[in-house]
This record gives C-alpha cells, structure tokens and sequence, in this order.
C-alpha cells in the first residue's frame, strides 16, 4: 500500500449514483449531487482531482455513534412513521445505502487528508442532525462523528474539531459529542433557524436575521483561531453549507456567493497556518435555483484545490498505510454494483 503523498491531485468522493428515491413532488433538491459531480468531472478531466466512490460506512462504524437498535430499525426498514417523518425521507433499501455511502465518503475524505493529503472533499454528507438514536432534518446517520470515531479508531488522529457552517445549527454533532472531549464541536448558525431546541456546542454563534458576509466573516474570524487553540486538534471536519446564502428557502442569513467563497478560505487558510489537515462535506442548500447551490459548492471544491498544494506538506502525517491490514476504504478499486439502477 503507498500513501498517495506525492500525486497532485485531491480526492473528491461521491455517491449521488446511490440515488435515495424521492416522490416528486419532495422538496430536497437531489439533484444538485448529480450536477456538482458533472462540474468536478471536469477538474478531473484536468488531471487535478481524482474521484472516488465511497464505500459504505459499515455496521461497525455507525455503532460507535448510534445505539445498536436505531441502526437496526435503520438497516432493516423497521422506523416508525413518526421517526421518518422527522427525517424527511420516506425508507427504502437505497435510502440506508445511499446514507451509509455518505457517511463513507466523509470517513474516505478525512482518511485520505489525515493521511497525507491535506485536504479532501465529499461532495455529500453534513447530515449533522442526526443524533444517537433518531435522524432528523434530512440526516439518517452522523457522517461528521461517524468518520472522526473511524479515524480514532484507526490510531490516525486523537482529537477532531468539527466547523459546522452550515446554516442550521448542529443539534446531533452536539448531543452526540457532549460528553466525548476528543471531539470538539463549533457551529454558526441562524439563532431562529432550524433546530427549535440546539442542545450546546463547545462553541456555538447564533446569528441574527439577515446577518451579511461582513459581519459573518467577522464572527468568523474572530472565533476559529480560537476555538483552535482551545480544543487543539490533530485535523478538521469543516460541514460547508451552501444553506446560509442570501437566497436560501430555508435559512435566514444573507450572505453572498463571493461571501460564502470568502468563508471557505478563512476557514483553509486558518487550517494550513495551524497545520490542520481537513475533509470538507456539503450539508445543506436550498436556493430555489439548483444551479446556485451547485455554484456554492462547486466554489468551495475549487477552494479546496487551491488550497491544496500548500497543504499537503502542512505536517507530518501518522500514517497507517504501511500495515496493508489497515489500507483506508478509499483505497478499494474494485466497482461496486450501484443500487440505483
Ligand atoms: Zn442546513
């Protein structure tokens, strides 16, 4: 097994072939997965970013986050109507797949920054409101401790620190995490945005109604050198949601794609001045124009590629590439049958 320390490109993983099957007339825009991969397609056309297909967080995985008989209701279709009228999405066999491959691709993205890279994307996951025993908000499993917990599992890292910038706050990352001291949890959020109870995070900034790139870049600023210094972690999973754009439906911020990129960089910049690898995930977005929260994400992938040669030789990685025993799920060649055809 060779550490992929020396190729210059970034690992993107992906799974929106593992469609989750939606009614019609369901309000989650699917789609924008599909169109982001078709952009980052491109940038691997240049030879500058490799895609992956995630493989799925496994049984084990998800026991380390969720209590056993949640997972089991889960995998075997046994969730109650209340339970899935909560997350948002009706159950199928695809859905449990498609949330275990999402999962697996935060889980492959950390792995690969944490082992060398720097800097990896998912082009999915952020489902950071699901919390020990019940989904919610569109989120069946925790792919942000799901794959902290699989890393510190695998001896590559002891101690993460979660940025939660999507709009909404991260109610199951904190519940999750509240009494876990290895994994430090920072949200900005809409104070009266989704959820209506936030349980803490270490950190969380409540932002008013209306707030701009200004004085969010401010709060920004002023709070993510220090949430640093205080939790001192050994790598980053930074949730990017496309959600606090001033054209959302379902957030109440005000900031601009320019503000939103501007945001994105912050946060890369401060991670490679402390030496922080990092994985970004997606989480929300639901501009009425899909075609926006792909411009949202899609910014974000090509901030991550800027940012990426510099960050590769950030700091020294402990490595568990040389036991072929531990070889991370990314590694996987072989193609695994998709479910959604
Ligand atoms: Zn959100």
């Amino acid at each position: 097994m060779h550490a992929p320390t020396h190729t210059p490109l970034m690992f993107a993983f992906y799974c929106h072939h593992f469609v989750l099957p939606l009614p019609p007339e369901h309000r989650f825009p699917m789609d924008k997965y599909r169109r982001l991969y078709e952009r980052v397609r491109g940038l691997e056309q240049t030879g500058r970013v490799r895609l992956r297909e995630p493989q799925p967080a496994t049984y084990e995985d998800l026991l380390r986050v969720h209590c056993p008989d949640y997972v089991a209701r889960m995998l075997e279709g046994r969730a109650s109507e209340a339970e899935l009228r909560r997350i948002g999405f009706p159950w199928s066999a695809a859905m449990v797949e498609r949330s275990r491959r999402s999962s697996g691709g935060t889980i492959g993205a950390l792995s690969a920054a944490l082992e060398g890279e720097g800097v990896a994307v998912n082009l999915a996951g952020g489902t950071h409101h699901a919390a020990r025993d019940r989904g919610g908000g569109y989120c069946v499993f925790n792919d942000s401790v799901v794959a902290a917990r699989h890393v510190q599992a695998r001896g590559l890292a002891d101690r993460l620190l979660v940025v939660d910038l999507d709009v909404h706050q991260g109610d199951g990352t904190a519940a999750l995490c509240a009494d876990d001291p290895s994994i430090h949890t920072f949200s900005i959020h809409a104070a009266r945005n989704y959820p209506a109870v936030k349980p803490p995070s270490d950190l969380d900034v409540a932002l008013p109604d209306g707030t701009d790139d200004a004085a969010y870049l401010d709060a920004l600023d002023h709070h993510l050198p220090r949430v640093i210094a205080a939790s001192r972690p050994d790598a980053v999973i930074y949730l990017a949601g496309a959600d606090p754009f001033e054209g959302d439906r379902l957030g109440f911020l005000r900031l601009s794609k320019a503000g939103l990129l501007e945001r994105d960089r912050r946060v890369l910049d401060t991670c490679r001045r402390h030496g922080l690898p990092l994985s970004i995930s997606m989480a929300g977005g639901y501009a009425p124009e899909v075609e926006d929260i792909v411009d949202i994400h899609f910014a974000t992938v090509g901030a991550a590629l800027e940012h990426w040669g510099s960050a590769t030789a950030a700091r020294p990685s402990r490595r568990a590439c040389d036991d072929p025993a531990s070889a991370p799920a990314w590694a996987e060649t072989a193609p695994t049958p998709s479910i959604a055809s």
